[in-house]
C-alpha cells in the first residue's frame, strides 16, 4: 500500500487517496487524490508493466 502516496503539485503537502478506479479495458487504472491542504484533486495512472 506503499505506493498509493502522492504530493501536490501547488502547495506540497501530502494528498489522500480518494478513489481507486481499476483499469477497465484498454483504460488504465487510475488513482484520484485530493489535497486537503488547498484542496485540489489530482488523478494519476498508475503505472503498469
Ligand atoms: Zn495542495
Amino acid at each position: 500500500m506503499n505506493a498509493l502516496a502522492c504530493k501536490c503539485d501547488a502547495c506540497g503537502r501530502h494528498m489522500t487517496l480518494l478513489a481507486e478506479l481499476p483499469s477497465v479495458g484498454k483504460y488504465e487504472a487510475v488513482n484520484v487524490f485530493r489535497c486537503y491542504g488547498c484542496n485540489s484533486v489530482k488523478s494519476e495512472q498508475e503505472a503498469r508493466r
